[in-house]
């Protein structure tokens, strides 16, 4: 599972002497055949080997059959795939990804992990608590994958168990201590006591693993599940980082199975990210129309991403646009133009089967975030252009 502490291990290995061949490679079996895609990516990588000097062509050889290797050994499950390698460096690294990938190919000092980041962006993870009196199961989801992290189970005694204990003692022979627990009330109140204490321990210790596991693996959404009373006392001791990330709970028994708790925490997730994209995008108009800090509409978006202005860019699921590049600065258009808006070049412009993916990849590699809506919220982007922006200044 890839989370932002895989990131920073991986960003901790870049050497600034020693060049990493990163690939991302689009591997789902809907987008193409597996033959044509790899074959492109020889091309690719024979255009790159011609580009660089002879020194660094032996390394490249090596991390490219290096990299190949490893692609050899993949059947492909996932929808995207990703690789770092590095011969000289003994760095083999390899990574099935359960969300689509734009493909991409680098050879310089360190994993190329900034699209790696980008995705965790896109699609935040999610933390998972299933919690009951006495037990507790942690899970993350990142990129449309489970892990169960952790079980925790605490010996809590129930209020049944320990008047069945009591009993017990006050059958011993010659038990007085017994005898002088059991008299009825003062001694329910203390199993009651003890069987609070004891939870609210347990809870506790759920709590502080949980928060553990935000810090370590950079959750930012949380669901819970479990019996509500539980769950109300629970939230009680989430510390106060950690609270406000609960979106919704979930029910489903403390044992079902990583996909069951998967899906019905997706559902939830859904949902929140249903009405969260919503008023991202009335945010997004309303700024638009009031000129502050955000485009709405392909041409003015493709604009500002051509001139380094994006913070943010919002794309609707699955929305291809075609248009034009100019050829002499690159910017992107959806309408045509007999002069470059940027440039004031009048070469032909190339026209392009999709500007959105590359508006995307555009705004990627100048570190702005990218967002795409789905449901509702992607039909009012659509209406609007299809695109729009939060810009980082006017
Ligand atoms: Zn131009």
């Amino acid at each position: 599972m890839i989370t932002r502490r895989t990131l920073e291990r991986l960003q901790s290995m870049a050497r600034p002497d020693i060049k990493v061949l990163s690939l991302y490679l689009d591997v789902n079996p809907a987008t193409g055949l597996w033959q044509e895609k790899t074959y492109a990516l020889e091309r690719s990588l024979d255009a790159m080997a011609d580009g660089l000097g002879r020194p660094e062509r032996r390394a490249f050889a090596n991390d490219r059959a290096l990299a190949l290797a490893l692609l050899e050994e993949h059947k492909p499950q996932a929808k995207g795939l990703v690789i770092f390698v590095s011969a000289s460096q003994g760095l083999t690294w390899a990574a099935e990804l359960q969300v689509p990938v734009c493909p991409e190919i680098r050879y310089d000092t360190g994993p190329y992990v900034t699209l790696l980041s980008s995705l965790l962006d896109a699609h935040p993870s999610y933390g998972i608590a299933l919690v009951d009196d006495r037990s507790a199961r942690l899970f993350v989801v990142s990129m449309g994958e489970i892990e169960e992290q952790l079980e925790l189970q605490n010996p809590v005694p129930s209020r049944h168990g320990a008047q069945e204990e009591f009993a017990r003692a006050a059958s011993w022979p010659g038990g007085g201590r017994a005898h002088r627990s059991v008299p009825a009330r003062g001694g329910v109140g203390n199993t009651e006591r003890r069987h609070g204490n004891a939870r609210q321990e347990h809870l506790k210790e759920a709590a502080q693993e949980l928060e553990a596991l935000r810090q370590e693996t950079g959750f930012r959404r949380l669901v819970l599940g479990g019996p509500v009373e539980a769950l109300v006392h629970f939230e009680k001791e989430l510390p106060p980082q950690t609270a406000p990330l609960v979106i919704g709970r979930i029910s489903v028994s403390m044992r079902a199975g990583d996909q069951e708790v998967l899906k019905a925490a997706m559902q939830v997730a859904a949902d929140y990210e249903a009405v969260r994209e919503g008023g991202k995008v009335q945010e997004l108009m309303t700024r638009a129309a009031k000129g502050q800090m955000a485009v709405l509409g392909a041409d003015q978006t493709l604009l500002s991403l051509h001139r380094k202005k994006v913070f943010e860019l919002l794309t609707a699921r699955g929305l291809s646009l075609k248009g034009y590049q100019c050829p002499t600065c690159g910017l992107l258009r959806v309408t045509h133009a007999i002069g470059c808006p940027a440039c004031g070049s009048t070469l032909q412009p190339e026209p392009l089967e999709d500007v959105v993916e590359h508006a995307v990849r555009q705004a990627l590699s100048a570190g702005a975030r990218v967002e795409v809506m789905n449901g509702p919220a992607r039909e009012q982007l659509i209406q609007a252009g299809g695109l729009g922006a939060f810009l980082s200044y006017a």
